[in-house]
């Protein structure tokens, strides 16, 4: 049987004021106990292209943390004032949508959300229509 997920994942930046407002939020939002942190620099910007090395090495990642740790949703983020990827929020919202696009296309069995996380270190779940 299917243990009951306790986990959820999310690509994030590797900067440090995003990781607990990430966290906190994925915990609240769907309940899990922890939450799997696979980090870049600017990951939103990363994800944006189908493929690289890091691209893969990425989806490597996410696929330990549903595999392992039964994750049923993905969280890609994009934040303001990142180093990584220092692009307007605009932009930032159009990479975290490719990414997402990116995240489908591996056909795993999981749920995908972008997540915008403001100046005051705010999330906001991204909606796409
Ligand atoms: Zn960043």
């Amino acid at each position: 049987m299917k243990p009951k997920s306790t986990f959820a994942t999310a690509i994030n930046c590797m900067d440090g004021r995003v990781q607990i407002p990430v966290i906190e939020w994925m915990k609240q939002k769907y309940n899990v106990q922890f939450v799997d942190m696979i980090t870049e620099p600017g990951p939103d910007k990363i994800l944006s292209k189908e493929s690289s090395e890091l691209v893969n090495s990425i989806r490597n990642r996410v696929v330990i943390s549903i595999e392992k740790h039964c994750s049923e949703v993905i969280a890609v983020t994009g934040h303001d004032d990142c180093a990584g990827n220092p692009v307007s929020k605009e932009i930032h919202i159009e990479h975290i949508k490719n990414s997402i696009e990116t995240i489908k296309s591996w056909n795993l069995p999981v749920s995908v959300i972008g997540l915008w996380i403001n100046k005051d270190l705010e999330v906001e779940e991204l909606n796409y229509q």
